[in-house]
């Protein structure tokens, strides 16, 4: 009796570790084999393919191109592109994003900017400045309603996609083609950079910026992100480099 306990004990053991054995192989990753180069060249089966471990990216970083790597991050549905807010066709903002008008630190520093054109003897003057969600559907569906969609998206932001919803965005004296050219205008392409602001939408960028020439649109980004964008746009070559082209991103409606 008690060898044949003896015996039946052995076979449950063997049993369980020739399940057990088998039950592990089965469940060694691909990827685990050693080497991962053990991929039988006989079987007719399907030899599974190792995965890769992934690599994490370096980014290469250039000595001689003062770009920054793109770094896109979305807080309470608004999206910071290296920390810059970013409004534009591609990235829209929440329709309940409301600061209540231009941002202190945008309308002290255009205080400053107009102060010092006037130094010059010329009038640089808020035409329209802060514009909510609902102010933009309301300009937008005029436009749209007297010029039709596709030209309307030419000059007039969707609400929601409106730099003037940021509170970070000024148009000018006499938000039109008569501007350009003006000394006003050629004063605020000149010095704009030094109050921290930018010619949103320049000359010959409509592909990019998505929108035509508006010399009158300025975009506070601060001193530091404007100085940058300066020196890129020397690095580059282009006097007119945009904030898209700066930061590697694009500006069209997805939908
Ligand atoms: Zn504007």
């Amino acid at each position: 009796m008690k060898k044949y306990t003896a015996e039946i004990t052995a076979l449950i053991i063997a049993s369980v570790c020739s399940v057990g054995l088998t039950s592990c192989e089965r469940n060694v990753p691909a990827s685990e084999n050693s080497g991962g180069n053990d991929i039988s060249t006989t079987s007719s089966e399907t030899p599974e393919i190792s995965e890769i471990p992934e690599i994490p990216e370096i980014p290469e970083i250039s000595e001689t191109s003062p770009i920054p790597e793109k770094k896109i991050e979305v807080i309470d549905g608004i999206t910071y592109v290296n920390g810059i807010l970013i409004a534009n066709k591609s990235y829209s903002l929440p329709s309940s994003y409301n600061p209540g008008g231009l941002t202190d630190e945008t309308y002290s520093a255009f205080e400053e900017l107009s102060y010092a054109a006037s130094v010059d003897g010329l009038d640089i003057y808020i035409s329209s400045g802060f514009r909510s969600y609902e102010t933009q559907d309301e300009i937008y569906n005029n436009y749209v309603y007297w010029n039709g969609q596709e030209v309307a998206d030419t000059f007039s932001a969707r609400p929601g996609y409106s730099e003037h919803q940021t509170g970070l965005a000024i148009d000018v004296n006499t938000i039109d083609d008569s501007f350009a050219g003006t000394p006003e205008a050629i004063w605020l392409e000149e010095n704009c950079t030094d109050y921290g602001f930018i010619i949103r939408y320049p000359q010959g960028k409509q592909d990019i910026t998505g929108y035509q020439y508006e010399p009158w649109h300025i975009r506070y980004v601060g001193k530091e992100v404007a100085e940058a964008l300066r020196d890129a746009s020397i690095s580059a070559g282009d006097p007119t480099l945009t904030l898209e082209e700066y930061l590697g991103i694009d500006s069209y409606y997805h939908n």
